[in-house]
């Protein structure tokens, strides 16, 4: 067959491809303390990445010929000057002893320092050679890592429409966007050696469309450039180098893949119900406005989820109130009335700003270097928690938000409420950005509709403020998941215990559905549970009535929706309420779906009997 790989399988389908591995980049350091007797080590480990990116760049520097324009030679002499400078060689040192931080992090708190300074200068030319700069540091950084010279990627020669798959330690949401914007369209998948199957740089991945495994030890070790590989999200496996029947096996199975998707691409019109006849929404999860396009592909009944933190990664400067309304107004003018779900930043845990950018807020949370220091930032300064501490931030958005609600359906929606003084707050801030917007005389839905998200334990089980003051909710089951049972969902030496359907979790989103239903709120699911086959049926019969999940998810549902009938599936849930071990509870979930695929088999026997 081939070498075999395994780990956890995120999204759907197989897809064959080249591996392409990742080389470390500035979006993959390593932050860490370091002991005072480290201190020595740690800036040996700074000198020696210095001086061989010094002997890197002279060799360059002499392989260059002669005929070559004499741009390239000042351009490596220009990156030469920039390494020898004080303030990149010898700054970071400091920090070290002073801080005791590892090389990589002082390096590039040291490296924002430097490009926020050629930022504030005025002539256009010098403020662009933060570029250089940034360039610099990625090739000692590299060094750092014990790397290769220059990222693979610029290496080895492509065949034309050569598929790719990014074989990485592990993968920032920052670093997934990053190949959104240049290399989608090759791009065929992802392997990383660390990350949980719901970490956001999953997310991501699942919103290109790509199949990825997460959690496979060792990937790059086994795995190298060029190498052929297969990935099975489904059975969540990796296979290196195949031989020709395994190919022919797989290719075989891509190709009813495409089959099967042809069949559901029909469904895209049908409302979504189910079999009796129970009207369902099924909604889409977006991370930028371009996304609409992928709701309106899979026949969504609005947006239940745009995140808009997405929007403000990977730039140095935050955006402004008008550029917020464009993006959201646009994706509110392309739904055309159906309902847009805005959920307000939720910057924090593994969405980090840049440093720049968190420079502009003036940061209070550390000093004022430009880097958060948090301990456990899952836990930390994160979504509404972000935004009260950043009070312009906050009413930047809600005001772009709010004039959005002006051009369609909009909704707010605040993640990561747990306390009766957040929701409180919060409404405030929505109600002083309406008084401003008043004041300038621009155009809002005075009646929008706020939300809350419901992704913290102790927010599942005090749900009165919610219920009182809130329109609507939104489970948030991951991080209801990793908040409930203890587990960074990034951290895959944990990954195992990432477990949707404990019978504690279940309690936590059967009493949020509940407590709904009975004030006639209502309830989404907007985290991956939502588009989770085997998980659909129990939803519907705790009640769910409103699914938001990833675009590509979309049509799978509603056939399975289609098949379910709302008071079975509330028996099926009545069931699963008394099962104490998520085994069992699994177990219920598949026997209750293969008798109904046994009924589905039957029915279509009989059909082509009576024809
Ligand atoms: C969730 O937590 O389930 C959710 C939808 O929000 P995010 O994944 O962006 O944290
Ligand atoms: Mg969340």
């Amino acid at each position: 067959m081939g070498k075999q790989l395994v780990g956890q399988g995120v999204g759907r389908g197989i897809v064959i491809g080249r591996a392409h591995l990742l080389a470390p980049s500035e979006l993959d350091i390593r932050q860490y303390h370091i002991q005072r007797g480290d201190v020595l080590h740690e800036v040996a480990r700074l000198n020696n990445a210095f001086s061989l990116v010094r002997a890197e760049l002279e060799q360059l520097r002499t392989n260059v010929a002669g005929d070559a324009p004499a741009e390239v030679k000042a351009f490596l002499d220009l990156h030469r000057m920039i390494l020898d400078d004080s303030l990149l060689c010898d700054a970071p040192r400091d920090l070290v002893r002073t801080r005791l931080i590892n090389a990589e992090w002082a390096l590039t708190i040291q490296l924002e320092e430097v490009c926020l300074q050629f930022e504030a200068i005025d002539d256009e030319y010098f403020r662009s050679r933060s570029q250089d700069v940034r360039q610099v540091v990625e090739r000692v950084l590299r060094r750092l890592a014990g790397g290769r010279p220059s990222p693979v990627d610029t290496d080895r020669p492509r065949h034309e429409g050569e598929r790719l798959v990014v074989v990485a330690h592990d993968l920032a949401p920052a670093d997934v966007l990053h190949f959104r914007e240049d290399e989608g369209a090759s791009l065929a998948g992802f392997i990383t050696e660390l990350g949980g199957p719901t970490s956001h740089t999953m997310i991501l991945a699942r919103s290109l469309g790509l199949p990825a495994i997460v959690g496979v030890a060792d990937a790059r070790n086994a795995i190298e450039e060029g190498d052929l590989l297969i990935v099975d999200s489904d059975a969540g496996r990796v296979v290196v180098q195949p031989d020709d029947e395994t190919l022919t096996d797989y290719r075989r199975r891509i190709q009813l893949q495409g089959q099967a998707r042809t069949e559901l691409r029909k469904l895209r019109g049908k409302l979504s119900r189910t079999k009796d006849g129970v009207p369902v929404e099924l909604l889409a999860n977006i991370e930028m406005p371009d996304d609409v396009r992928d709701a309106l592909d899979a026949g969504a009944d609005g947006v239940g989820l745009f995140r808009t933190e997405f929007l403000f990664m990977n730039r140095d400067t935050l955006p402004s109130e008008d550029e917020q309304f464009e993006a959201y107004s646009r994706v509110a003018r392309a739904m055309k009335g159906k309902p847009v779900v805005i959920r307000t930043l939720d910057i924090g845990a593994d969405k980090v700003l840049n440093a720049t950018a968190r420079h502009s807020l003036g940061l209070a949370i550390d000093g004022g270097d430009g880097q958060a220091v948090e301990p456990n930032p899952a836990l930390g300064l994160r979504a509404i928690r972000y935004c009260l501490a950043y009070p312009d931030l906050f009413l930047t958005q809600l005001r772009a938000i709010l004039r959005a609600s002006s051009t369609g359906t909009v909704r707010v929606l605040v993640p990561m409420l747990a306390h009766l003084h957040e929701i409180e707050q919060a409404l405030q801030f929505v109600a002083k950005a309406k008084e401003q917007l008043k004041e300038r005389r621009q155009k809002y839905d005075a009646r929008i509709a706020v939300g809350g998200m419901i992704e913290v334990p102790a927010a599942a089980l005090n749900l009165g403020p919610f219920v009182e003051r809130l329109k609507f909710l939104s489970l948030g089951t991951n991080d209801l998941i990793q908040y409930a049972l203890a587990i960074d969902r990034t951290d895959s030496a944990v990954a195992y215990l990432y477990e949707p359907l404990h019978p504690a979790v279940l309690q936590l989103i059967a009493l949020t559905i509940r407590t709904g239903a009975r004030a006639r709120l209502p309830v989404s699911v907007c985290g991956e549970m939502a588009g989770d086959l085997a998980s659909a049926e129990l939803l519907l019969g705790m009640g769910l009535r409103r699914f938001s999940m990833n675009p590509a998810q979309l049509l799978g549902v509603k056939q399975r929706l289609f098949e379910l009938d709302s008071k079975a599936a509330g028996r099926l849930a009545a069931r699963v309420a008394r099962l104490h071990d998520p085994q069992l509870i699994r177990a219920a979930l598949e026997r209750a779906s293969s008798g109904a695929a046994r009924k589905r088999a039957a029915t279509v026997a009989a059909t082509a009997h009576r024809h």
